[in-house]
């Protein structure tokens, strides 16, 4: 019996415009990509004209390279315990919002918050504010929420905190979740070992998360488990066991879902170690690793 694979790729540069995407996308073989949809690190960025809309979507239909996903810029914190830093989120993320309709990206990958030095109770109910007063995200566009390592009082750290959110914030239908195999290990999940992995499955169930799981990034963990320090390594050489990503890559309830890669891009060019990252994700797919 041949398994179907996920749906692979990374995430990639949009340096040159945001229509070089797809071809850096098929340049690794990728099947899907995610994107910044400006500069990762700034809050404005240049209005996508139509010119570079038509782009987008002629070299999205060329290379047959889907973007699945814009990741926001890490400077949006709903969870901020100041309210300009809020008020410019929620411009932020309308503005993220904008784009992925636009360019017909179906998901919006965010990182919750942080609460800076207040419980985290207080940060899930800001985050859960801003939520609401966002209201609707644009026909086609869902945003998914994805699991942090706990770094900086960051909300999210479990799936607990992800159901906690999404209740408070009176779970919304355009709301979903993505998973990061590097953050779930840095917040505690085992990932290789089957009593770790079932564990992990048994809460995704329990909190009614499961289902709600739209996609993953795939990244291994220069950091240990546990560590709440978020540092991503390239497939097979961190400290997550191969076998965690064999069991992502095949678990049933996870086929069909986009799987990226946001692992370091430090080979002989931007491409080199997403060719071997991915290349590492389809002999994990095909086969258990040898031991475990
Ligand atoms: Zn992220
Ligand atoms: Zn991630």
């Amino acid at each position: 019996m041949k398994r179907k694979l996920p749906p692979l790729g990374a995430h990639v540069s949009i340096a040159g415009g945001v229509h070089t995407a797809p071809e850096r996308g098929k340049r690794i073989g990728a099947d899907v990509v995610q994107i910044f949809s400006k500069h990762g690190t700034r809050w404005e960025g240049k209005a996508l004209g139509e010119e570079d809309v038509r782009a987008f979507r002629e070299e999205s239909a060329r290379t047959g390279v889907k973007t699945v996903a814009i990741h926001c810029a890490y400077l949006i914190n709903l969870g901020s315990s100041k309210e300009t830093v809020r008020t410019r989120s929620l411009y932020a993320l309308e503005d993220e919002a904008s784009r992925a309709a636009m360019l017909g990206v179906p998901y919006l990958v965010l990182h919750p918050g942080s609460c800076g030095e207040d419980p985290a109770e207080e940060g899930i109910r800001r985050i859960a504010a801003g939520l609401r007063a966002f209201g609707r995200f644009p026909a086609g566009v869902t945003l998914l929420l994805e699991n942090t390592a706990g770094q900086g009082n960051s909300i999210g750290r479990s799936i607990r905190q992800l159901r906690e959110l999404l209740d408070a914030a009176g779970a919304p239908a355009d709301v979903a979740v993505c998973l990061d195999s590097a953050h779930l290990f840095e917040s505690g999940y085992e990932l290789g070992p089957k009593g770790g992995w079932d564990a992990l499955i048994g809460e995704l169930d329990s909190f009614g998360i499961a289902p709600l799981v739209r996609m993953w990034h795939l990244n291994d963990s220069k950091s240990a488990g546990g560590s709440n320090v978020d540092r991503h390594e390239h497939i097979g050489l961190g400290k997550i066991s191969p076998m965690g990503f064999h069991r992502i890559l095949t678990h049933e309830g996870f086929s069909g879902l986009p799987m990226v890669l946001e692992t370091p891009k430090d080979g002989e060019d931007e491409f080199e170690m997403d060719i071997r990252n991915l290349a590492e994700l389809r002999r994990l797919a095909a086969k258990p690793p040898a031991e475990d």
